[in-house]
């Protein structure tokens, strides 16, 4: 018997570009029609879309056994439209990819090549960022070289959702049901054999990115917050530092005022110490705030996505 492989594609506005997806897969010279040794099951994933998909996907599923489509309440994001997938897939390894195209399916051959050789996490990881500007260039380097020094595992730079993954992997990451997810630092998390391809990100062929800068700032808040508790660390240690050099300044003023004297003055440096200290307070509440918050929202125990509708078996 064949094995079987699920592609597992989230969807949202990809109206224009299905066409073109469904063409690079299933058309006459698509990926699956290649590969004739594997069963192929494509599953996207309409992710609340607001223009025509749904009917777009319903409408390849009419014409394509191998469609199937899971359609949610509402958009969910990304990362949470990723964990339907993983729940509703049977194939035996899943190639997750975007659905504008920017990860190119001519790759699935040699991430399965790979597969078939034993290793169970096959990520594509990109040569170059393609275009975008210095500060979101400069911003993301020091961010990952952030994570990096305070998480126990890699989490690696220019490496996306691309990638091929082994049944157990799907199932390790089936288990993880939190609500803010960060699944890049799942895939580091959940280890298992790694391999590394290269490859080169097009451009979006249609439509246009749904990300803005707020979004990445908050994609990258959860993923400090849910993979390492450093900043907790971090405000303990300056909190500490503070506190000694405010002994040895407070021993040394009453030295003074017992051995000199001290006229009144000094309004300028108290000020300085009243605000510094002030900010350093509040900037160490945000950060337990930000885990309190995450722990809040976990502790609702929700599920991470409702489905409204969809042609897949369970
Ligand atoms: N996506 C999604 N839900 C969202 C936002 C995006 O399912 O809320 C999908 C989108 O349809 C695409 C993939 O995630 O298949 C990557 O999105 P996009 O191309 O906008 O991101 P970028 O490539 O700029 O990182
Ligand atoms: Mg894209």
């Amino acid at each position: 018997m064949n094995k079987k492989v699920s592609i597992l594609i989230p969807c949202f506005n990809e109206e224009e570009g299905l066409p073109m997806l469904y063409d690079a897969l299933c058309g006459q010279s698509g990926i699956c029609e290649k590969l004739k040794g594997y069963d192929f099951e494509i599953l996207l994933i309409n992710d609340g879309s607001r223009d025509k998909t749904l009917e777009a996907i319903k409408h390849y599923a009419g014409q394509d056994a191998r469609i199937r489509y899971i359609s949610l309440s509402r958009n969910f994001g990304k990362e949470c439209a990723m964990l339907s997938g993983f729940d509703y897939a049977s194939g035996d390894c899943m190639v997750i990819m975007d659905a504008d195209l920017q990860h190119p399916p001519t790759l699935i051959p040699e991430m399965l090549n790979y597969w078939e050789q034993g290793f169970q996490d096959v990520y594509a990881k990109r040569k170059s960022r393609g275009k975008e500007s210095w500060l979101r260039r400069h911003f993301s380097l020091a961010y990952y070289s952030l994570l990096q020094k305070t998480s126990r595992f890699d989490i690696l730079e220019n490496v996306g959702d691309f990638r091929l993954l082994d049944r157990v992997c799907i199932d390790a990451l089936r288990q993880m049901r939190e609500n803010e997810r960060y699944t890049k630092g799942m895939f580091a998390w959940i280890g298992f054999k790694k391999k590394e391809i290269l490859f080169e990100q097009g451009d979006r062929q249609t439509g246009a990115s749904s990300w803005h800068f707020r979004d990445l700032l908050n994609l990258g808040i959860d993923g400090i917050t849910s993979f390492t508790t450093a900043p907790l660390r971090f405000s303990t240690i300056v909190g500490f530092f503070i506190s000694l050099v405010a002994f040895i300044y407070m021993c040394w003023v009453l030295v003074k005022a017992i051995v000199w004297g001290d006229p009144v003055a000094g309004f300028p440096s108290l000020m300085v110490v009243i605000l510094f200290l002030g900010g350093v307070q509040l900037l160490s509440l945000g950060i337990i705030g930000e885990y309190l918050g995450r722990v809040f929202n976990e502790a609702k125990g929700r599920p991470v996505y409702l489905v409204s509708e969809t042609n897949v078996e369970k």
